[in-house]
């Protein structure tokens, strides 16, 4: 079943030529809401290198649980996840803010 997505709603958009599945945005999660290991609000997938047209490529990418994330943002705009992301890879904010920038750019996408 289609669902429209709510324009006013939150996004969260990891551009995925800039990540370097370097864990920052899992452990500022985790030390901004000191949840135990036994949760997991952002999870990191490194994926190992692959060949495309025979060149080697390596994407990561990031899967966050949304629903924290929208209220995250609510009480914080500026969440550590990034903030301090090394690669200024993580963008998040209201989903036609964050639309505004995925053109031209390989990115993923998460709307709450
Ligand atoms: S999004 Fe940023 S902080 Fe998270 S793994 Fe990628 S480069 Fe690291
Ligand atoms: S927006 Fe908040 S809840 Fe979501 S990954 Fe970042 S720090 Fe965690």
């Amino acid at each position: 079943m289609k669902q429209k997505v709510n324009a006013g709603g939150f996004a969260m958009l990891v551009d995925l030529d800039a990540c370097t599945g370097c864990y920052g945005c899992e452990a500022a999660c985790r030390e901004t809401h000191r949840y135990g290991y036994d949760e997991d609000w952002m999870r990191v997938i490194r994926r190992d290198p692959f060949y495309v047209d025979g060149k080697l490529r390596q994407y990561h990418m990031v899967a966050p649980v949304l629903d924290k994330c929208a209220a995250c943002y609510a009480a914080d705009p500026n969440p550590l996840c990034a903030t301090g992301c090394p690669a200024a890879a993580l963008v998040v904010g209201p989903i036609e803010q964050v639309l505004k920038q995925v053109p031209g750019r390989h990115v993923a996408v998460f709307t709450a």
